[in-house]
Order: structure tokens, then C-alpha cells, then sequence
């Protein structure tokens, strides 16, 4: 049996734990916009109830005024046909009891009105940092998408030169798209991803002898002590 170059196969795996550690990377960065991005849309919904409870205020308040109005000319009316004051009083508190609620539905109004400016400050400060961040977020993806670029065109370049029967095997089990790649080693007696029992026969074919074995139950192939 020719000798296999371990070596390659280690450095292979290194490397895509790297490409997969810079693709974890890459989510978390786009992570930190979509949440300021979040913040911003929550309060853009939170604006749109404000901008409706003013409306719906102010409407009541208009509401209010007519009734008054309308209330008023009834008690002039009434005061002019010179009739009981005790109908005229009852007006008045009517009167009163109209406008001292417009008068809380104004404060109300001016309350929600304080609501809005702050939202709208909020997100003007939320969008500039957001704005600062997407720069940072996106300098540093377009550094880490390169570095994967460079890793895959270097994992191509480590597969080329592989004996055809490994690449075959390799492509095989890239393939699978296994958790933690399509390497292992022995650690303990065991397959260390899967925790298979080696014999001490496979274990010693493995790292002293340095073939090349698959683990009988994860199908990860064996990299030797020390390659
Ligand atoms: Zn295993």
C-alpha cells in the first residue's frame, strides 16, 4: 500500500473547520444589523398606533366642540324664552362637563404628540447607528467572504493533489455533509466525534501503521495520531 499523505488531509480539515468557523462568523455580523433593523421597524408600528390614537383623539375632540355648540345656542334659546333657570343651570353643567373633557383629551393629545417626537428621535439615532454599524458589518463580511474564497480555492488545490481513490473517498463523504466534517481521530480507544470503540488492532493500523480507515459507525475517516 502506497503511502498516504496524512498531512494534506489534515491540513484539508483545518481548513473547512475554519470556512464553516468564518460562515458562523459571517451570520453573526448580519445578525447585528437585523436587530437594530428590528428596533427601527417596531418603532415605525409603534408610530403608526400613536399617529391613529391622535387622530381618533382629535376627531373626539371636534365631537365635543359641536355638542357644545350646539348645547350653547339651546341654552341662549332658552335663557331668551326667559324659562326656568333650574333648565338653564342644567345646560351649563352640561356645558362644562363637554368642555372640561376636550380640555383632557387636548393634554391626552399633546401627551401623545411628546410619544411621537421621541419615537422619531429614537430612530433617527437608531438609523445612524445602524448606518455606522452596516459599514463595519459589511467590511468585515467582504474580508471574511474573501478569506473563504481563498480557503475553498485552497481546499480545490489540496483535492487535485490527492491519490484518486482519496479523492473519490473525500468527495464521498463531503457529500454526507456531516456535523464537524468528514474527519475524526482516536481519542480515549473511541472515534472521537462518535465515540465508537477502536480495537487496539484498528487503533494501532491507524496511528502506527498510518492506513487509512473509516470509523465502522460514523464513516468519518481517520486521521493518525500526530499527522
Ligand atoms: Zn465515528
Amino acid at each position: 500500500m502506497s503511502t498516504i499523505d496524512f498531512s494534506k488531509l489534515k491540513e484539508y480539515d483545518s481548513l473547512s473547520k475554519k470556512e464553516q468557523q468564518f460562515l458562523g462568523e459571517i451570520e453573526q455580523e448580519k445578525l447585528r444589523t437585523s436587530k437594530i433593523k428590528n428596533l427601527i421597524e417596531n418603532h415605525l408600528s409603534q408610530r403608526a398606533e400613536i399617529k391613529n390614537k391622535i387622530s381618533s383623539t382629535n376627531n373626539l375632540i371636534l365631537e365635543k366642540e359641536a355638542q357644545v355648540k350646539i348645547l350653547l345656542e339651546q341654552k341662549n334659546r332658552l335663557m331668551d324664552q326667559g324659562l326656568s333657570e333650574e333648565k338653564v343651570k342644567e345646560y351649563a353643567q352640561k356645558i362644562d362637563q363637554l368642555e372640561s373633557d376636550a380640555f383632557a383629551l387636548f393634554e391626552e393629545v399633546d401627551q401623545l404628540e411628546t410619544e411621537l417626537k421621541e419615537t422619531i428621535t429614537f430612530e433617527n439615532g437608531a438609523r445612524k447607528t445602524l448606518s455606522d454599524i452596516e459599514t463595519e458589518v459589511n467590511e468585515t463580511i467582504a474580508k471574511k467572504e474573501q478569506d473563504i474564497t481563498n480557503i475553498k480555492n485552497h481546499l480545490l488545490s489540496i483535492t487535485e493533489e490527492l491519490p484518486e481513490h482519496i479523492k473519490n473517498l473525500l468527495s464521498k463523504m463531503i457529500a454526507k455533509k456531516l456535523t464537524h466534517g468528514p474527519f475524526t481521530k482516536i481519542a480515549d480507544g473511541a472515534c472521537l466525534m462518535c465515540r465508537f470503540k477502536i480495537s487496539k488492532i484498528d487503533e494501532n493500523e491507524i496511528d502506527v501503521h498510518r492506513n487509512l480507515k473509516q470509523c465502522p459507525q460514523c464513516t468519518r475517516i481517520f486521521l493518525p495520531y500526530g499527522s
